[in-house]
């Protein structure tokens, strides 16, 4: 992999389409974008929406969203929508079982014929290399047949492969950023020792974006592998007891017990992709040397990523810290509004 120089480009006026902007990565990229004055307009499907998200779509207008509705799958709309409002770069953060609508996104994308730049649904582990059992497999093979349909419509792409968000990572749990690390005890998958790279969601969200019109990420994969974020599971129960002040107890997790982790959705797709991360190494095992691969630090050498320590530190204040001392700890507002869970992640 080789480090070309980045030149920047002046302000970008480049117009971005979000889609999934509700959801829980879509967030994330949308306060991006926001945040970098770029004309941006989120996607919401058509008809009501919970107090919760309304309120973040509220929270989105007012920093200068420009709301659109339709859904990805009605190629004429999406082609009006797109054609209309002159949409540069269109970012996808569907949730995992709709990743196949983007097929007729990409039908739109392409008899609009102006796109300069599509990112699928990806935002987890690079599809083509990384091989999990199922259930975790068929949402793969979706999203890399979303990939070979990107590169023969010959739209320009970019891939983020982004890697764990930074969390305990539960693995019953679709959105673990929002629960806080374990207070009672900590289970350790297999033997604790296979390290995987954790990212804050706002860093996902400002990377995503700086590679939106960035040359040197067109047609590739953008690996995030940020070293001050790397960690196995045993380094992160540590990580965790030094900022509760208290060791709790561990408790393995077996490869089998993985595998065998309630049959029931989406939570299984989870435990494959735990057993994946934890069990097979695959955020680690493989270089990223090929043609279509770069690294995220690498290319953004200046920019600094959110450290793990400092998102534990953010959990700390939703756990009450009086009652650590006593043995009954207990979270305050932890999940403002438990959200449904949808079969997503990595
Ligand atoms: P969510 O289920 O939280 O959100 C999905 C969003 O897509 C919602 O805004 C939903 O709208 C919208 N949507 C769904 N279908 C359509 C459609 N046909 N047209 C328009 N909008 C649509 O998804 P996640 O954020 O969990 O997942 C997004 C991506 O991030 C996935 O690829 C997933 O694998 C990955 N991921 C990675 C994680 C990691 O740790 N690396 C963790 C979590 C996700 P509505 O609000 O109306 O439902």
């Amino acid at each position: 992999m080789t480090a070309t120089p980045f030149v920047p480009a002046a302000k970008s006026t480049c117009r971005v389409l979000i889609v999934g902007a509700t959801g829980f990565m879509g967030q994330f990229v949308a306060e991006a974008s926001l945040l970098t004055g770029r004309p941006t307009y989120l996607l919401l499907r058509p008809g009501s929406v919970s107090p919760s998200k309304a309120k973040s779509i509220k929270n989105l207008q007012d920093k200068g969203a420009i709301i659109l509705h339709g859904l990805i799958n009605d190629k004429e709309v999406m082609e009006k929508i797109l054609k209309e409002h002159e949409i540069d770069v269109v970012i996808s953060a569907v949730g995992g079982e709709k990743v196949l609508d983007q097929l007729t996104l990409i039908e739109a994308m392409k008899a609009s014929g102006t796109i300069k730049r599509f990112l699928p649904s990806e935002f987890g582990h690079d599809v083509d290399r990384a091989d999990p059992v199922e259930p975790g497999l068929t949402m793969y093979i979706e999203k890399r047949r979303v990939r070979r349909s990107i590169e023969a419509s010959g739209i320009p792409y970019t891939y983020i492969c982004c890697n764990s968000i930074a969390s305990w990572p539960y693995y019953d749990n679709t959105h673990p950023s929002e629960v806080v690390p374990p207070l009672d005890q900590f289970q350790i998958y297999g033997d604790g020792i296979v390290k995987a790279y954790f990212v804050a969601g706002t860093d996902i969200g400002k990377f995503t974006m700086k590679t939106v019109d960035d040359t040197r990420t067109l047609d590739k994969c953008v690996h995030f592998r940020p070293t001050c974020n790397l960690y196995n599971i045993n380094e992160l129960a540590s990580l965790w007891e030094k900022k509760i002040g208290k060791t709790l107890p561990r408790v393995t997790v077996t490869e089998n017990d993985l595998l065998a982790a309630e049959n029931r959705m989406p939570q299984s797709i989870v435990a494959s992709f735990t057993h994946d991360i934890f069990i097979k190494g695959c955020q680690i095992n493989f270089q990223i040397d090929g043609p279509q691969d770069v690294e995220v630090s690498t290319l953004y050498p200046d920019e600094t990523f959110i450290t793990l320590d400092q998102c534990f530190n953010d959990f700390l204040v939703k756990v009450d810290r009086k009652s650590i001392s006593t043995d009954e700890i207990t979270t305050t507002n932890c999940m403002a509004e438990s959200m449904a869970i949808t079969a997503t992640r990595a």
